[in-house]
């Protein structure tokens, strides 16, 4: 356990920090579905870290590709200069998408790749000179990471209300989340009109001023808001016909979460730039990527000799996060992770919907892998009840995410029914009897 001074030393992100340094909750290694803390306890991962460990922690391929990789070449500069693994890993990840895109970008994390994507919108469009094509429609309640573009086209209030006015002349879409839809398995069936708000906002500004909309196909850390049937491909269609690029932030969609390689291949709709992170590297070393279509490189690199994009990051790139990256894709081929994940999907549904009816449960949502359980918010105290659940929960063995009242299930997609089981039954002793 840390020293007080060394608790005190560490300002830990997005965290109660006074309340946690009283009761710290600390893990100490990871194999697979556990963690353990400093004692050796294990503790069930329902979360996959933070949305980012797919394949499982400390997958013994990865590990070695990484320590190979260090052993071999520690940096190299990312700007006029590169290594083979960078160029390796980007062709492996067009070819994951199925070659439905054409170029990618790397970043360190999900916030920067964001901002990216944000900037070569921006570049693209002055580039064919439509430079007043400026600005961003969001959505209510998504999260796009922390960076200040990210944090503009973002709608999480919370996120937003400590840092004055951000990026000006976003607009913004509203959210998904329907009374309607209520306990829906899978896709939500009611709301695929609301897509026709870009249109309202279109008549408001003028379509010659809107330069993207961004969008998480499904939010996740706004507590798992799902898209409507249709309400994508619409959102595709208006942009389509409005001159309007449309970027899908995968950073938690991507790599599997769907049990498909990215949410646009479970959709069938196909962003121009996609934004991801997290499970590209299996978490284990941070980086980011935008995916983007070659129109949009093309039409950069069509312009004058010199740096084409002024934009890049020191660790662009990195040696050891490209053989992570490269590991990860292997290890999702050779042992079938999105075939197995796919498996599981059916199991889970029913898993998650049995918790239906316990004390507090307003709703219940799930799609792939992904699982939500919304809590009624005790008056006055918002979050204050998922919380409690939360702590009794890794107390007893088992590691949840919430955010507000909802808890957020993102599992390692390796997980088999044995794990659900667990999982489902602690979650229903908690909720069967709350405190
Ligand atoms: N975009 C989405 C959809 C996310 O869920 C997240 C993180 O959870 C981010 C962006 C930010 O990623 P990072 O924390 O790596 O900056």
């Amino acid at each position: 356990m840390p020293t007080s001074a060394q608790m005190q030393a560490y300002w830990m992100p997005f965290t109660a920090n006074r309340d946690y340094k009283q009761a710290p909750r600390i893990v100490a290694s990871a194999k697979g579905m556990y963690y353990y803390d400093e004692q050796g306890r294990a503790i069930l991962d329902g979360t996959a870290g933070l949305w980012c460990v797919p394949a499982g922690h400390s997958h013994p391929k990865i590990v070695e590709a990484v320590q190979q990789a260090i052993a071999t070449l520690d940096y190299a500069p990312a700007f006029q200069m590169g290594h083979p693994a960078a160029f390796e890993f980007a062709e492996q990840l067009i070819e994951y998408s199925g070659h439905k895109f054409g170029q990618v970008f790397y970043t360190n994390s999900g916030s920067e790749a964001v901002d990216t994507a944000m900037k070569m919108v921006l570049a693209y469009h002055r580039a064919r000179g439509e430079a007043q094509r400026t600005r961003f429609i969001g959505r209510e309640r998504a999260y796009h990471g922390v960076g200040f573009g990210g944090m503009s086209v973002g709608g999480l209030p919370a996120n937003r209300k400590q840092f004055g006015p951000l990026l000006q002349g976003v607009d913004y879409l509203r959210h998904t989340a329907l009374p309607e839809n209520r306990f829906s398995k899978g896709l939500p069936q009611h709301g695929a009109e609301l897509a026709d708000d870009l249109e309202r906002l279109i008549q408001l500004h003028d379509v010659s001023t809107i330069a993207a909309v961004i969008v998480e196909p499904v939010s996740g850390s706004a507590g798992v808001i799902l898209p409507p049937a249709g309400y994508l491909q619409r959102l595709r269609q208006l942009c389509d016909q409005h001159g309007i690029l449309l970027i899908f932030d995968e950073v938690i969609t991507g790599f599997g979460r769907l049990t498909t390689p990215f949410a646009s291949d479970y959709f069938g709709v196909t962003p121009d730039l996609m934004t991801t992170a997290k499970g590209l590297t299996n978490g284990v070393v941070p980086m980011g990527a935008v995916f983007s279509h070659p129109k949009i490189y093309q039409t950069l690199a069509d312009s004058p000799a010199g740096i084409e994009f002024f934009h890049g990051y020191t660790y662009s790139g990195h040696p050891l996060a490209c053989a992570a990256g490269l590991a990860t894709l292997r290890v999702f081929k050779e042992e079938g992770i999105l075939h197995h994940a796919a498996g599981m999907a059916a199991y889970w549904e029913t898993a998650l919907h049995s918790l239906k009816g316990l004390p507090h449960v307003a709703d219940i949502r799930n799609l792939g892998l992904i699982g939500a359980i919304e809590l009624e918010t005790v008056p006055g105290k918002p979050g204050a009840r998922a919380m409690a659940v939360y702590k009794k929960a890794f107390a007893e063995g088992v590691l949840i995410r919430t955010t507000g009242d909802i808890i957020a299930l993102s599992p390692p997609l390796i997980l088999d029914k044995s794990h659900i089981d667990v999982l489902f039954a602690k979650l229903h002793d908690i909720l069967a009897h709350p405190e």
